[in-house]
């Protein structure tokens, strides 16, 4: 069996490596080659937790595997990162553990390149503002993603802790993109392309605040009860997920489906665009919707990535198990 550290994976994988792995499992999911196995995550009553478990099996690929982990709110106060997750990869045909994998830092990439992959296929060629609500761990990595996909001029950003808005403007920076504290009507009125990336629990951007042609990706409702934007900007919006099941159990989609503006049936799965079987964005006035729940499979991908390159680097640590 083999164990790659946490530590080790910054130096292994890039995000273009994630994308690619994101977007050929989204691939394989809308092929029917792949799929998840129903999530558990629970608030554990200790410590305000989150913790579960996403799993599921890639028969192309031969990932089966799972991710084990959660969201720990009180961590950044410790000096470690609110997310603590592994990924545990078997042998699909011996049902062996194959690789322990640190998944602090890939989900982290592997949550970037969903919502860069929904970019490449939904958003307008010509976008050019982009538009961040969420300034936590994870929205560095969205930007930095989101910027290889599109020639952006402009980040400007909305967080609900304001003071935490110098992480949108030091990665901004780091781009070399100029960068933009503003109010939600600003933000829906001037960005052709928004990420949302929050831990909230109500709706913060509204129906009436966002313009025709805007591609939005709500990549922070992963749970129950939590929700990002309106149900009414749902329903607006050709919308686009990872997985069904998930979009409307977990997802962003669960309160339009609840409230009975959208139908299940409504909501298309990314890979279907990918895969060329869903002509994807249908016009330059359309909004776009991707609801980006985050699945088992974009952790083994990009997992199963890890371990081939630091077996092939020698960084892999192989224990008898
Ligand atoms: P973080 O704790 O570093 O940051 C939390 C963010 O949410 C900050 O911008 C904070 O200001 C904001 N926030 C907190 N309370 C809020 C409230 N009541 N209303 C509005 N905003 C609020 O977290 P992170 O690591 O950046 O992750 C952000 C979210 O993304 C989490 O909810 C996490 O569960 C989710 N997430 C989703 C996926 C996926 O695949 N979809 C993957 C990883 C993380």
């Amino acid at each position: 069996m083999w164990i790659v550290p946490e530590a080790k994976i910054a130096d292994l994988i890039t995000a273009e490596a994630s994308f690619a792995a994101v977007e050929a499992v989204f691939a394989a999911m809308a092929r029917g080659d792949a799929y998840n196995f129903p999530v558990i995550r629970e608030a554990i009553g200790h410590g305000d937790a989150l913790y579960g478990f996403k799993s599921g099996f890639d028969r192309a690929g031969l990932n089966l595997g799972l991710k084990s982990g959660g969201y720990w709110p009180g961590n950044a106060n410790k000096g470690l990162t609110n997310h603590q997750s592994t990924v545990f990869l078997f042998d699909a045909d011996t049902g062996q553990c194959r690789a322990v994998v640190g998944g602090n830092l890939l989900t982290a990439l592997r949550t970037a390149a969903a919502s860069s992959v929904s970019i490449k296929h939904l958003a307008r060629q010509d976008a050019r503002v982009l538009g961040m609500i969420g300034a936590g761990h994870q929205s560095a990595f969205q930007m930095r993603a989101a910027a290889q996909q599109r020639n952006f001029d402009k980040v400007i950003g909305w967080n609900y802790h304001p003071e935490m808005l110098s992480r949108l403007a030091d990665t901004a920076g780091e781009l070399g993109l100029p960068f933009e504290a503003v109010d939600l009507d600003r933000l829906g009125a001037e960005a052709d392309v928004i990420i949302s990336i929050t831990s909230s629990f109500d709706p913060i951007l509204k129906a009436s605040q966002v313009t025709p042609g805007t591609h939005i990706a709500c990549m922070g409702t992963d749970t129950k009860g939590k929700q990002e934007v309106e149900a009414e900007l749902v329903a607006k919006a050709s919308v686009f997920t990872d997985e069904v099941a998930q979009s409307v159990s977990i997802g962003e989609c669960q309160h339009a489906v609840a409230a009975g503006l959208i139908a299940e049936g409504a909501i298309n799965e990314l890979g279907a665009v990918i895969n060329g079987t869903h002509p994807g964005r249908g016009s330059q006035d359309e909004i776009t919707l991707f609801d980006g729940t985050g699945v088992g499979l974009q952790d083994l991908a990009v997992a199963a990535a890890v371990v081939d390159l630091a077996i092939a680097r020698g960084i892999a640590v192989e224990v008898d198990f």
